[in-house]
């Protein structure tokens, strides 16, 4: 995950922040499987695909979750379609 790319402003946070703020990162943003952007979580949603059958497991045994930015239709079509 690349947290410099974190939409946060620095010019109320002093640099003492600096820990908090990768630490928040850390834990708040996600990097979307289609476009590879970290976002903040509440632009992040997933789509959960059951692999299980492509893969020769039994049907519901094996899935993949898929992050999408939910503001952006491409991503989510692309993550609709994943496999
Ligand atoms: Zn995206």
């Amino acid at each position: 995950m690349n947290f410099r790319r974190l939409p946060i402003t620095g010019k109320h946070i002093s640099k003492n922040d600096k820990f908090i703020r990768s630490h928040l990162g850390h834990a708040c943003t996600w990097k979307c499987s289609i476009c590879g952007q970290a976002r903040l979580d509440k632009y992040i949603s997933v789509y959960t695909h059951d692999i299980s059958l492509r893969y020769g497991f039994e049907k519901n045994t094996a899935r993949a979750n898929i992050r999408y930015c939910n503001d952006n239709k491409d991503c989510e079509q692309k993550a609709k379609n994943y496999y």
